[in-house]
């Protein structure tokens, strides 16, 4: 996979960090980026719908697909099953697309285990504050359900040391700077433009035509 012209990117966070606001302002500003869209066993949300936000599954059929060795990552994330399919990214990467896998950090080992080179963002909201005051905006749920969704941030924000990349989410526009650099700088190095550029280089080191 590494010598297909896309890059593949990971982006964690707990919950509340903010990153589906990140990923879908780089989403709308480049067309050649796109998210990878996983499978779940957990329930859409209002708003969702099969094939955009995730593919919707049923436990079964989803332990057919890890049989079946569909997936080049899965785990169980609060309860429901998620996975990565392998079809969900190598066409995307073959046309030169950069592709975001929103993992949480157990498919993110497994995917650096397989694949090295691949960079991983983790983004880290400013503030214990913030981060409860994020949480708690979500909806009108008790303090019990906030304490238990703060000690699951915590618990992802433990693995943030695995991670390549880390971006503080503070200012928004700052943080979607910062990531757009990441990003992009991975598609500026020399290895992704001898893949891309190869036509444009052997032209200028062409003899001239006498
Ligand atoms: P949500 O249900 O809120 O959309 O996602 C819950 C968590 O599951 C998030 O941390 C998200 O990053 C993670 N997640 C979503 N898709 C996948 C996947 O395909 N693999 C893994 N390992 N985690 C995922």
């Amino acid at each position: 996979m590494q010598d297909l012209p896309g890059n593949l990117f990971i982006i964690s966070a707990p919950s509340g960090a903010g990153k589906s606001t990140l990923i879908n302002a780089l989403l709308k500003k480049h067309a050649d980026m796109q998210l990878s869209v996983s499978h779940t066993t957990r329930a859409p949300r209002p708003g969702e719908s099969n094939g955009v936000q995730y593919h919707f599954t049923d436990v079964p059929s989803f332990k057919q697909l890890i049989e079946q060795q569909q997936f080049l990552e899965w785990a169980e994330v609060f309860g429901n099953y998620y996975g990565t399919s392998k079809s969900a990214i190598s066409d995307q990467l073959a046309r030169g697309i950069d592709v975001f896998l929103d993992i949480d950090w157990q498919g993110a080992r497994q995917m650096k285990a397989q694949l090295p080179f691949i960079s991983s963002i983790f983004i880290l909201p400013p503030s214990v504050a913030a981060l409860e005051q994020r949480l708690n905006q979500r909806g009108q749920d008790s303090a019990d359900v906030i304490a238990g969704r703060m000690a699951q941030a915590r618990a992802e924000i433990s693995h943030a040391d695995e991670y390549d990349f880390w971006i503080v989410n503070d200012n928004l526009q700052q943080a979607c700077a910062e990531f757009e650099a990441v990003v992009l700088s991975h598609r500026l190095s020399k290895a992704k433009q001898m893949q891309r550029q190869s036509a444009l280089l052997s032209g200028l080191l062409a003899n001239p035509a006498k």
